[in-house]
Order: structure tokens, then C-alpha cells, then sequence
């Protein structure tokens, strides 16, 4: 058992106080520095990674590649390479890029899993804690095939709205909301989309919104959907993160590190380069450090069966400089 004290998450903010740490779970917070404690600095609950996709953790890039020629389906580069590399491979690749997330500081993060019922089984075996948002990998809707992947996965990670037949999105979202499972989706990454549109399949969260207009950020902040920002992905693909836009109209907004080949499963680094497009558009000052603790587990509360208590995971303790990362992770 070991007492630390600091700067302790309270749910809003950071107050002075103290958590005692046993086999790795919080099992007590109060007020005060007891004078057997060890002092840390700020100290909070395990992350959420809103946004990763770790099957291409094992992708090399040799070049610069445009959003379209890596990841656009089917025949993206990184499509092309999850065909053609062998499943245990991947499953492997996937275990180790996971193993370092939660070194990191992750206690779970939602995956958009691509390969069917197939692909979720990997992603269930190389990271027992991953939250798995999985897609069918048929033509035609079939019911069957989504049923066997919902067996298997927390819900359905929809690529978007604009490279999908729209009655095919309506289905999946429709068998997901029935199982009482998670629905997801890709928002104007590249290109404005109809909000009103995504709006229709009630998700749960959506993820970008660079394009987003005004109003569809209003929209976004009024039915209360949280957004996943992944800004260092964004950039990397020529676009920006509406930081400021997004805080102005009130959208609840998370860290993602998105794509597993072009970042390290490194949630610090990720809030760090937000914090810093964050300053240069005017956000307020906490807003990085707010996506990244708070922002991240609000995404799981729409979902009855993933609802943890605030210090569910393991507790992570960072030095004075909150987004210098995880120095302690007690287990
Ligand atoms: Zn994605």
C-alpha cells in the first residue's frame, strides 16, 4: 500500500490531496498530504485513447502518402497491407503496440477494426482491454455477418458516410443500436459531410471534424456527442483540428492517436501536440489537459456495459508538468 499526494483528478480539475494505491487500484482519495505520502504531482485516472486503429502498427511507410492512397477503402495501402500480411503477424504486431499504450498511461482505447469478425477476433486476443468498434467486410449487408461480429465486439467503427451506400451504414448502425452496442464514425476528415446525415445513425461519437462547419459543430455540442481529435494524424494529412471552433460551440472533445503507423502509442505526445494547436488558435488553457483526462472517459459513459467508476484502471501520476506523461504507474 502506498499513499501519494498531489494534485488529484476530482472529475473537473485537479485539487490538492491524496489517493492510496493497493495492487494497483486506487482503493482510497482524500483530502491532505498524510506525512507518510509520497508527493508526485498531478495524479488521475487511467486514459482513454479515443481514436487508434493498431492493426497497421506493423505498416512502414517508405514515403509521404495522401489520405486517399493510405487508408481509403478497400485498396488503400494500409487496406492492401492488412490482406496481405499474415494473421499472426498482425496479432502480434498489434499485442506489443498495445502493450505500449498502456505503458504509456492508456487503461483502454477504442479501435476502429477493419477484417470482419475475423479482424475483431485478432484484435480480442492481442488486447483483452481494447474497445473494439469492428465493421463487416461483406458487399451486401448481411445480417448474419454483423450478428457474429457484434458476438464479438463492443460495436461498429462506420468509415464514413461518404465511402459507404448509405442503406449500409443505416443497417449497421441500426444492429449495433439494437444489441445496445456502440456506434462510431469517421466526420469530415477530408471533406465536409452532412451532420444532419451522420445525426440519422445516432452515434455515440464521432471522430475528426475538420471540416466541420459551425453549425455542424453547434449540432454536434447539442445532441451531446462527444468528438475524438487526432491532430498529429490530421496534420500529417494536411489538415487542422478546429480546436478553437470546437471549445467555442461546446463540443466534448478526447485525445486520439489514431493510426498506428504513422504514431507512437504515446497519448502524452499526442495531448502535447494538441495543446499546442490549442494555443496557437486561442482555446482555453486547460482544454488539451481537459480532452486528455476527462474528455477520453466521457466517451464510454453513453454505454451502459463499459461504465466504470472514475478510477476504474490503473491510477496515473505525472510530474508538475501534466502533459510531460506518466513517472509513475503503480502496479
Ligand atoms: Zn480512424
Amino acid at each position: 500500500m502506498t499513499c501519494y499526494s498531489g494534485k488529484v483528478w476530482d472529475g473537473e480539475g485537479f485539487s490538492d490531496g491524496h489517493v492510496i494505491v493497493e495492487g494497483g487500484r486506487v482503493v482510497s482519495v482524500g483530502d491532505g498530504m498524510p506525512r507518510d505520502s509520497v508527493y508526485v504531482g498531478h495524479i488521475m485516472p487511467g486514459l482513454t485513447d479515443g481514436h487508434t486503429h493498431i492493426g497497421d502498427a506493423g505498416l512502414r511507410l517508405d514515403r509521404r502518402y495522401s489520405l486517399e492512397e493510405l487508408v481509403a477503402p478497400p485498396d488503400g495501402l494500409k487496406h492492401r497491407y492488412l490482406r496481405e500480411t499474415p494473421p499472426e503477424r498482425i496479432e502480434s504486431d498489434m499485442r506489443d503496440y498495445a502493450r505500449r499504450l498502456r505503458e504509456s498511461g492508456v487503461a483502454r482505447f477504442l479501435d476502429f477494426r477493419e477484417g470482419g469478425v475475423e479482424g475483431a477476433g485478432i484484435i480480442r486476443r492481442a488486447a483483452p482491454d481494447a474497445v473494439v468498434l469492428g465493421r463487416p467486410v461483406s458487399k451486401e449487408f448481411d445480417p448474419n455477418e454483423m450478428d457474429a461480429l457484434l458476438d464479438i465486439a463492443d460495436g461498429v467503427g462506420i468509415s464514413s458516410i461518404s465511402d459507404l451506400p448509405g442503406p449500409y451504414a443505416d443497417a449497421m448502425a441500426d444492429a449495433a443500436h439494437r444489441r445496445g452496442k456502440f456506434v462510431a464514425i469517421h466526420v469530415s476528415e477530408r471533406v465536409r459531410e452532412d451532420f444532419g446525415r451522420v445525426l440519422s445513425l445516432e452515434p455515440d461519437l464521432v471522430v475528426h471534424m475538420c471540416e466541420a462547419t459551425d453549425s455542424d459543430l453547434r449540432a454536434c455540442a447539442d445532441a451531446d456527442i462527444p468528438a475524438v481529435v487526432c491532430a498529429s494524424s490530421n496534420v500529417y494529412f494536411g489538415r487542422v483540428p478546429p480546436l478553437r471552433r470546437m471549445c467555442d460551440a461546446g463540443v466534448s472533445f478526447s485525445v486520439g492517436t489514431d493510426n498506428a503507423m504513422l504514431a507512437p502509442p504515446d497519448i502524452f505526445a499526442e495531448a502535447r501536440f494538441m495543446s499546442r494547436i490549442a494555443e496557437e488558435q486561442g482555446c482555453p488553457d486547460s482544454a488539451a489537459v481537459h480532452a486528455l483526462v476527462a474528455g477520453g472517459n466521457k466517451l464510454l459513459l453513453s454505454r451502459r456495459a463499459l461504465r466504470g467508476k472514475e478510477w476504474d484502471g490503473l491510477p496515473v501520476i505525472t510530474g508538475e508538468d501534466i502533459l510531460s506523461g506518466p513517472v509513475v504507474r503503480p502496479n
